[in-house]
């Protein structure tokens, strides 16, 4: 064999892999671009929701930061392994333990009822996934999560972390009354539902600061409502839209009929 034929021989080879690499690149690429389309189709689904449910919630659009916050939290991070194929439904789904991940449009309603602002500090009660406080992480300086069950809270403050986010904290315990030692906050969401709102978490909530929170039978009606505090003794309520959430459990849900 001559040089040139040795020569030859080393550019096919040489092509040859660089094509392969290409395609290797390719097929890896895929899922990203795969994952583009589908939250560009579920920002899409949220307008929709949105635009269909106005005559409710006098809401046309979710303003924009919000949306933005929204494309930059990966859903499939959140759900499980089976459920990956569907994280970017407009839907909620099982994340074990008897709880959800709430809908897309839900969580993007929540958040635009807050009109968070970057120096707020935002409370959630009921982590879950923890998909939630990642979203309002985006708008807020800092959140605080509550979740009663402990391997959820645990869960989520593994992947909040392991995801970069240093401005949320996650905290096992009974949401009902809330977060005492960090309050008061500018801003509540409450992702489970009680017949009244726990009176500590009004306490909890900063003169011109909202809250919202689905309010009524766990089993049967439900509202989701926002309320505004006006000054240190006023608050008043808006019904947003009928919405169907988990129940609140724990000790605290249980003193209701107490007062
Ligand atoms: N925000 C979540 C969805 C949560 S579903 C997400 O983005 O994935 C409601 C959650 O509230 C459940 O995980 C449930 O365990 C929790 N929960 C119910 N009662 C609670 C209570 N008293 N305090 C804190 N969390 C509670």
């Amino acid at each position: 064999m001559n040089l040139e034929t040795v020569g030859k021989r080393l550019y096919l080879i040489a092509l040859t892999l660089v094509c392969y690499l290409s395609l290797a690149t390719e097929i890896l690429a895929e899922p990203q671009s795969l994952k583009k389309q589908e939250l560009k189709n579920m920002l899409t689904a949220i307008e929709k929701t949105t635009q269909a449910t106005t005559s409710y919630t006098d809401i046309e659009t979710i303003s924009l930061d919000v949306m933005e916050a929204l494309s930059k939290v990966n859903r499939a991070k959140f759900v499980p392994n089976h459920s990956i194929n569907d994280a970017f439904g407009n839907h909620p789904l099982r994340i074990g333990y008897g709880q959800t991940i709430s809908q897309p449009f839900i969580v993007a309603l929540m958040t635009h009822l807050l009109e968070i602002k970057p120096d707020d500090r935002i409370l959630e009660i009921g982590t879950g996934s923890g998909y939630q406080a990642a979203v309002a992480a985006e708008l807020a300086s800092e959140v605080y999560t509550v979740e009663i069950v402990e391997e959820l809270a645990h869960s989520a403050d593994k992947l909040l972390k392991s995801m970069g986010y240093t401005n949320i904290l996650v905290k096992t315990g009974d949401g009902w009354y809330g977060w005492q030692d960090a309050a008061p906050f500018d801003g509540i969401l409450v992702t489970a539902v009680a017949a009244e709102v726990p009176p500590q978490l009004l306490n909890q909530l900063a003169v011109g600061g909202k809250l919202v929170m689905p309010v009524g039978d766990p089993a049967g009606i439900q509202e989701l409502i926002l309320v505004t505090r006006n000054s240190s003794d006023e608050t008043s309520a808006k019904d947003i839209l009928p919405v169907r959430f988990v129940p609140m459990t724990g000790k605290g849900v249980l003193t209701l009929g107490e007062r």
